[in-house]
């Protein structure tokens, strides 16, 4: 390949693109719609807030190589944090029980056999039950194949599936969660350590990869939306981004890691998922106590998960599309009334934002997963990136990472 690499998109899977090209030394000119980085994964400054907040809370786990692996490369191994050991701080709403669950490092799992680590009214058999999603059969939902009742599922099964598929486990894919399942909890708690971007999304994962483009002479323009691609029989000839096209010369190859929608809308006959599930996110202004968890899973609540950043409370709620028409103010009420019991703090309300992302991951449903494309297309220069392509996860930072890496890697090849 001696041409460019046109990365369309500048979310995580085409910065992971970018950022493998760019280190191998190809030429690379990512172009991107709007005004910065990140795309379903940025921070930025909330007036309402004043102060820098990301779009979502975003989890990742020590199982998640690639990411890691594009964090060292672009130099920012150390800006996600967490506990030294898989621990995950729980609070009941319905009876204010609390524990920590604690996950033994190796791959036996020990610690359901101990009261003190397991899920409180759960037995090691109950733990046992969900070994069959390990290797599911296709085409199934996750209550399908395990029984979704019962204080496991309750109070571990239906968070962990919920937050990895941002989906409800009743239409959730059984394969999905297998994977899910296989990377994390199967390979042990050494796989499962929570990691957060303590100072920002941005700081984390965004700002560290441009700088690393630009250091390497990789362009990267903002406000720059693809419209169409001109295709010449089995390759792509030209990209037309309205005001100006880009005609593509012998050698010169599109990496498109747009959202689904509008990859469909670019590329003649191309199956994308269509169904699409909400996330919605509450932040709150104020400091928090010491001592509290940096994340606690929140079970018998509206709220899901509580993260607790400097000066700051940030909730999640995941297949939220139930929340997305109830009044803003009538939901931070709603959503503080739980964080002010869980963190043990007063009921006035702190200054908030609610953010609501409609489109935040595809559905994670046997039928939406089996619309998902892989990476090549029926032209020799085009391959497509995101997390909604074929990664065998759900959409996550993990599979974005991944979805550029297998990009960029086709691309390399041409
Ligand atoms: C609220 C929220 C919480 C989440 N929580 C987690 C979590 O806890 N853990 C986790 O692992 N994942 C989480 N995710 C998922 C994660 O953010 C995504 O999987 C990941 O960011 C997707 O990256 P992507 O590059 O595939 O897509 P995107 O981020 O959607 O990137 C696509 C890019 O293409 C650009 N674009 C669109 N059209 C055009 C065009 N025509 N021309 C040029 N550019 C265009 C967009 O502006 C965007 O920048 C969460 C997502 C949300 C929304």
């Amino acid at each position: 390949m001696a041409g460019t690499v046109h990365v369309i998109g500048a979310g995580l899977a085409g910065l992971a693109a970018a950022v493998r090209l760019t280190g191998r030394g190809a030429s690379v000119a990512v172009h991107e719609a709007a005004g910065q980085a990140g795309g379903r994964c940025r921070s930025y400054h909330d007036p309402a807030l004043d102060m820098e907040i990301d779009n979502g809370n975003h989890l990742l786990l020590s199982a998640n190589h690639a990411a890691l692996s594009y964090l060292a490369v672009i130099g920012a191994q150390d800006r996600l944090v967490g506990p030294a050991g898989a621990e995950f701080a729980f609070v009941d709403l319905a009876d204010g029980e609390r524990w920590t669950l604690r996950i033994n490092s190796g791959r036996l799992p020990w610690w359901i056999f101990d009261r003190r680590r397991r899920v409180p009214g759960t037995t090691a058999r109950d733990h046992l039950t969900f070994a069959r999603l390990i290797w599911p059969p296709a085409d199934r939902t996750i209550c399908e194949v395990v029984d979704c009742a019962g204080p496991l599922y309750e109070r571990l099964a239906r968070p962990l599936f919920l937050a990895a598929l941002n989906t409800e486990p009743k239409e959730g894919s059984a394969v999905l969660a297998g994977a899910v399942i296989r990377e994390s909890l199967a390979a042990g708690g050494k796989a499962c350590r929570p990691l957060i971007a303590r100072e920002g999304l941005g700081r984390a994962l965004i700002e560290p990869a441009l700088r690393f483009l630009g250091e390497r002479d990789a362009q990267v323009q903002f406000g720059r939306r693809l419209r169409a691609i001109e295709f010449a029989d089995d390759s792509v000839a030209a990209l037309d981004f309205g005001d100006d096209k880009v005609a593509l010369g012998a050698g010169d190859v599109v990496v498109l890691a747009v959202p689904p929608v509008v990859a469909a809308d670019i590329v003649p006959e191309l199956e994308v998922p269509t169904e699409f599930r909400a996330i919605v996110n509450g932040h709150f202004r104020v400091d928090p106590p010491a001592g509290l968890a940096p994340i606690i899973g929140v079970v018998n609540g509206t709220v899901e998960w509580l993260f607790a950043f400097p000066g700051r409370l940030s909730v999640t709620i995941s297949a939220g599309d139930r929340l997305l028409d109830v009044p803003r103010e009538s939901l931070a009420n709603a959503l503080w009334k739980e964080v002010a019991i869980v963190a043990g703090l007063p009921d006035a309300l702190p200054p908030w934002q609610i953010v609501r992302e409609r489109r935040a991951t595809f559905a994670a449903t046997p039928a939406q997963n089996a619309k998902r494309p892989g990476a090549a297309t029926a032209w020799s220069n085009l391959f497509l990136a995101g997390d909604w392509t074929d990664t065998k996860l759900p959409a996550t930072i993990e599979g974005a990472i991944r979805s550029g890496n297998r990009a960029a890697d086709l691309a390399g090849r041409v």
